[in-house]
């Protein structure tokens, strides 16, 4: 029996893009991650956590590359 093959796909969010400032589908996005914390998150063993998790961390919105690149 063939088994499908679940790829971890990025969920399809609306968010306000930072480059243009409409609320549009996200298709780029760009994490910042204090330097402590990053440290803490690859040497944990619970690495199931997500990015979200950690305190500090923040994500930009853009709904095209090209928004990101202004
Ligand atoms: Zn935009």
């Amino acid at each position: 029996m063939p088994r499908k093959q679940k790829r971890p796909v990025v969920e399809p969010i609306r968010r306000k893009c930072v480059g243009c400032g409409k609320v549009k589908l996200v298709t780029y996005r760009e994490w910042y991650i204090p330097p402590v914390e990053k440290e803490t998150f690859v040497s944990g063993a619970d690495s199931r956590k997500s990015r979200l998790d950690i305190p500090g961390a923040t994500v930009r919105n853009y709904c095209s590359s090209e928004c990101a690149v202004t």
